[in-house]
Order: structure tokens, then C-alpha cells, then sequence
């Protein structure tokens, strides 16, 4: 009998992992909390919410009870031409937390999947009220919106995509606002968006995930959305990574003026426990759909629309966050973060310490270019591992974004794994 790894060495294949050298995959056997107990017995830290989806810890009781109580009464359904009570619940109480006057709700199964529905959402928005010139679609450069193609169109052209460029969209990328050179952005948005034919605006907002948890100021996105709004263009939040609780608020689009006319959530929204995904739009956007013309209908869908378990471990997962509890939780993480930042300003090798919320980024500084394949990536995850620590650099940029339930002691492991680290 062959073991676990060996097993999955010979019939998996795993995402984002290069094949060659072969792969060191570690097998978990069970997890609680924010520990993840390795087969071995060793223990990590997961402090970075098993890829941004976990709120709560893992193993999380309440939870697996609203689960298992949904398994055992309907586990899946058809979502066309029927509905069912989690999926309802989880719509109005989104509607009720969701900032402006986002009106319905998408349902699909995973971030890219919710990016994909709010670009098509858009673009058949302006189809339907026959205004076909309405095509392009503007991005950020270096943006993330997910792995399926018209998230790729729209997220940064780099070595990810580059096998499939061939396939992928022309979009209008808009410089990256940074600090200092904002103007640069604001102004080239003006340019496209003066052209006319722009449908929508897709966005991650106050920070790029994937992209290296860039952090950009709330001023700029908001004078972006000013001019977005005033030329008729639909404004898409993809809160995929920033929603629920990350940026401190509960969305990333609390921090601006102007609110969003479709967002797109995942990863947090069922606590990280099942793979879910929504997409909302104002009622203006609804509206276009509104008509007997049956060519009208958006017609896109997912065998996986709205599951029921998903959809009620959402729900059990909102209570939670809602809770006082939580929200404290999330307040403190802000404020250890904040002590830390100020002190990693001492480390040898720490430059462009940021946060926004609950997220804490810096770079290793060894004289290297940052991007994914920087060399310190490897050395970085490595040293994190060797001290029970799951930290996944991207390129240079280590970052933190722990499940609200990290305890004092973890979050100071954590902190001073990257003190050691980083001082070395
Ligand atoms: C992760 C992510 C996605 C894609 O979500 P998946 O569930 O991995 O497909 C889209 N947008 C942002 C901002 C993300 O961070």
C-alpha cells in the first residue's frame, strides 16, 4: 500500500504548482481553529486563511452543524424554476449588508465564476437596451479577477496567461494608481471613458490581491467611479478577496462615496468552508432585463447554482461575522497589525510595509525585481514552513490574512517568524 503522498503524487495534479522539480505536497489530516495538524503530526499555523476564504477557523462546530442539518433535509436542487429557504435567506441578508442599493442576487459556484457573470451582466446590460457600441471594458493593470477566460482578459497580462493571450479579449488597462502618480491613472481613465463605448469598470478595491497585495488609496478609486458614473459606465466590484471583514470594514466599498452597481463575492462568503459565489447588481441593471423578449434573458447558469448546504453555511457563517464577537476580533487584528507594521520598519530586509484592515503585506528586500518567480519566494515559503508557519509569498511580498479566530499567541508566532526572517 502506498502512502498518501505517493498516492497523490501518482494521480494528482495540483493548481498552481509547477511539476518540475517535483512538488513537495504535504497531506493535512485534519485541521481545527487555525492549525493545520500535517499527517506527520506537525502543526502550522494557517496565517493565510487557506487562500483568503477562512473566517472562523477551521473545524468551525457551528458550522459543520448548519452543514450536516442541511444535508440531511435538501443537499441540491435545480435553481431554475425552483428556490429554497437558505438561498432566500442568504439573498435578503446580503441585500441588507451590502453597501449602496445593490437589489438582487446571482448565485454561481466560485470567484471567477461571479467575475465572469458580472462582465457578462453588464455587457448584455447594455445589449439589451440596445446600445451595442458599449463594448470595452476597463481593468487595472496587474489585476486579478480569476482563471476562466473573460477573467483573464481582465486581469493582468503576465506570465499566468501569457499560453493564452491568443484567446483572451482586448481590454482598456489603466495604470496601476500608485501612490505619487495617481494623476497618471485618473487621467488615461478619463480618456478611455470619454471615448463612449465603455461598458463596465471591473476593480478590486484598495487592494490587488494576487497582484501582491498592492494597496491603493480610497481618494483615487473614488474620483475613478465620479468619472465612471458620470460617462454612464457600470461600475464592477470584484470584493472576491476584500469582502467580509478583510479590509476592517465589512466591504472594501464602504470606504468610498461612490458604491458599486455589481459585485462580485466568494471566497469569504461561506466562511471558507464550501465553494459559492454571487453576484449582485443595482436595480438598474436588473431592469434591463425586465422584458417580454425572451432574447432578453440572461442565460447563464451553474449545475451548482445556489446549493443549499453552501448557501446555509453562508448563513451560518454571517451570523457569525455579524457577531460582536467577531467584530471585535477583527478590530483587534487591525490594531496587533498596526504595532507590527510600525516595528517591521526596523528590519534589515523589510521595505514598503502596508495594511489595509486585516491584511498586513511587506517586501523582502534582496535586491531582486518582485514577481511570482523571485527567487526569495521559494527560501521565504520554506523558512515560514520550517517554523510551523503557512505564509505563501507572492514573489517578494509576504503577507498576512489570518482567520478572525487567530489567538494573540498565534498572531505573535506569526509576527515573529517574520521578524526572524526578515532580520537574517
Ligand atoms: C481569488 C479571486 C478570484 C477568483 O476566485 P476563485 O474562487 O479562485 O475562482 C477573483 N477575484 C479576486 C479578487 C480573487 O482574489
Amino acid at each position: 500500500m502506498m502512502d498518501l503522498k505517493e498516492r497523490d503524487r501518482k494521480y494528482v495534479w495540483h493548481p498552481f504548482t509547477p511539476q518540475r522539480p517535483q512538488p513537495e505536497i504535504l497531506p493535512v489530516k485534519k485541521a481545527f481553529d487555525c492549525t493545520l495538524v500535517l499527517e506527520d503530526g506537525r502543526e502550522v499555523i494557517d496565517a493565510i486563511s487557506s487562500w483568503w476564504v477562512n473566517l472562523h477557523g477551521h473545524g468551525n462546530k457551528y458550522i459543520a452543524e448548519a452543514a450536516a442539518k442541511q444535508a440531511r433535509e435538501l443537499e441540491h436542487v435545480i435553481f431554475a424554476g425552483f428556490t429554497h429557504e437558505p438561498a432566500v435567506q442568504l439573498a435578503e441578508r446580503l441585500i441588507g449588508v451590502l453597501p449602496g442599493d445593490q437589489a438582487k442576487v446571482f448565485y454561481s459556484d466560485n470567484g471567477s465564476t461571479a467575475t465572469e457573470v458580472g462582465m457578462k451582466m453588464a455587457f448584455q446590460y447594455f445589449w439589451n437596451k440596445g446600445e451595442q457600441h458599449r463594448r470595452r471594458i476597463i481593468s487595472f493593470e496587474g489585476a486579478y479577477h480569476g482563471d476562466t477566460f473573460g477573467a483573464m482578459s481582465v486581469g493582468d497580462r503576465g506570465p499566468f496567461s501569457q499560453p493564452f493571450f491568443p484567446y483572451l479579449f482586448d481590454v482598456d488597462a489603466i495604470p496601476y494608481p500608485e501612490s505619487g502618480k495617481e494623476y497618471r491613472t485618473i487621467e488615461q481613465f478619463r480618456e478611455v471613458a470619454e471615448r463612449g463605448d465603455v461598458a463596465a469598470f471591473i476593480y478590486e478595491p484598495l487592494v490587488q490581491g494576487s497582484g501582491g497585495m498592492r494597496m491603493y488609496s480610497p481618494k483615487v478609486l473614488d474620483e475613478l467611479l465620479s468619472v465612471a458614473k458620470e460617462h454612464g459606465i457600470l461600475c464592477i466590484a470584484d470584493e472576491v478577496m476584500t469582502g467580509f471583514g478583510r479590509t476592517g470594514n465589512l466591504f472594501a466599498s464602504e470606504y468610498m462615496e461612490h458604491k458599486p452597481d455589481i459585485m462580485c463575492l466568494s471566497k469569504g462568503l461561506t466562511g471558507g468552508t464550501l465553494a459559492l459565489g454571487v453576484t449582485t447588481c443595482v436595480e438598474k441593471v436588473y431592469e434591463a432585463y425586465l422584458q417580454e423578449d425572451i432574447m432578453k434573458t440572461f442565460f447563464h447558469g451553474h449545475s451548482f447554482t445556489a446549493n443549499p448546504i453552501a448557501c446555509a453555511v453562508a448563513n451560518a457563517s454571517l451570523d457569525m461575522l455579524l457577531s460582536l464577537e467577531c467584530q471585535d476580533s477583527i478590530q483587534e487584528i487591525v490594531k496587533r497589525h498596526e504595532v507590527f507594521a510600525e516595528k517591521a520598519q526596523s528590519f534589515a530586509f523589510a521595505k514598503n510595509i502596508r495594511q489595509r484592515g486585516t491584511i498586513l503585506a511587506l517586501e523582502y528586500d534582496a535586491g531582486e525585481q518582485a514577481s511570482y518567480f523571485n527567487k526569495s519566494r521559494n527560501y521565504l515559503y520554506e523558512s515560514f514552513l520550517k517554523k510551523g508557519i503557512l505564509l505563501r509569498p507572492l514573489g517578494n511580498v509576504v503577507y498576512i490574512l489570518p482567520p478572525y479566530v487567530i489567538s494573540e499567541k498565534e498572531l505573535n508566532a506569526v509576527y515573529a517568524a517574520i521578524e526572524d526572517v526578515f532580520n537574517q
